[in-house]
């Protein structure tokens, strides 16, 4: 049996961590803010978006929330982001995924200022990670980064696959385990023979969005396990990508879903706002 990576328990001890940098910023006399755009009132939208503004609060930032309606045009949204980028007192802006139809989520992305791109998705940031210079991390694969060394698990020297090449999740990651000093595979949905490339791996990292993919017969005994995946099921249970039961016999350490990778994403949210100010020159 293997042992379970705890992500309640780590993205707990991360959003302490910046609540105390937060205390002793503000005592300095600074104060970071984030302003949560969603536009229009996607159910899951809404329960993302109240889980973020809640964890600003638990960590001392100041939310900024605009629920602007449905008809909002892309233009008085791009206008929005643009004010707030000019703002001296917003430091992070994030617009919740997905827009409404007809909105370029690209240009929306684009508009924000890498300075106060919190999520990391701004090409310049995604550049600066490619190229290992300081810039925001995309929230997701971060959080990985932090399950495995807060787990003692040797990054350095590793064989690290990644199933998934998303722009959000898989990318960032593979780029993540390379700056870690990984030796590190992205697999994908062209991969011809995904059980022999996974089956090599120390790390592997499951980003594939199908739910319960991955089973034991992927994995090589020993090897540690995370979940990025995260579906409803008809019971209205969570489950991820990988098969828990199955893989959980032949992993050394694997994470849960729920209560695995979940709760990183918005503690390194919370990491990423209170570095803000820092990447901004405001200390
Ligand atoms: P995505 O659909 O954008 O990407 C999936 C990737 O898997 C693609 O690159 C594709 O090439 C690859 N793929 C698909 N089928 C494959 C196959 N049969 N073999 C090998 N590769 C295959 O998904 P995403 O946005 O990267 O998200 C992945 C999962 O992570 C989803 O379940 C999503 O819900 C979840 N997710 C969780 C969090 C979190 O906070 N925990 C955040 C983002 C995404």
């Amino acid at each position: 049996m293997s042992e379970l990576i705890d992500g309640k328990v780590i993205s707990t001890q991360i959003k302490s961590e910046v609540k105390e940098k937060v205390a002793a910023l503000n005592a300095k006399g600074v104060t970071v803010s984030l302003a949560v755009i969603q536009v229009g009132a996607d159910p899951a939208s809404s329960v993302y978006v109240r889980n973020k503004k809640k964890a600003c609060e638990e960590v001392g930032i100041r939310s900024v929330a605009y629920e602007l309606p449905e008809t909002t045009t892309e233009k008085e949204l791009l206008d929005l982001i643009d004010e707030l980028n000019g703002r001296k007192d917003i430091n992070g802006i994030l617009v919740q995924l997905p827009l409404p139809k007809g909105m370029d989520e690209d240009k929306v992305t684009d508009a924000i200022s890498p300075l106060k791109d919190v999520d990391g998705f701004h090409p310049v940031n995604v550049g600066k990670l490619s190229i290992g210079k300081r810039g925001f991390v995309s929230c997701t694969p971060a959080g990985v980064i932090e399950l495995l060394k807060r787990s003692g698990v040797e990054i350095s020297g590793k064989e690290c696959v990644v199933i998934g090449r998303s722009n959000i999740v898989g990318k960032p990651m593979s780029m993540l385990l390379l700056r870690e000093n990984g030796t590190v595979t992205v697999c994908h949905s062209r991969t011809a023979d995904l059980k022999e490339v996974t089956k090599r791996a120390d790390i592997l990292v499951v980003a594939v969005g199908k739910p319960g993919m991955i089973d034991a017969s992927y994995i090589k005994d020993g090897a540690v396990v995370i979940d990025v995946g995260i579906h409803r099921k008809e019971d209205g249970k969570l489950c991820g990508d990988v098969d828990f039961e199955s893989a959980s016999e032949v992993a050394s350490k694997i994470t849960p879903v729920p209560g695995g990778v979940g709760p990183m994403t918005i503690a390194m949210l919370m990491k990423n706002c209170a570095e803000s100010v820092e990447l901004q020159g405001l200390i």
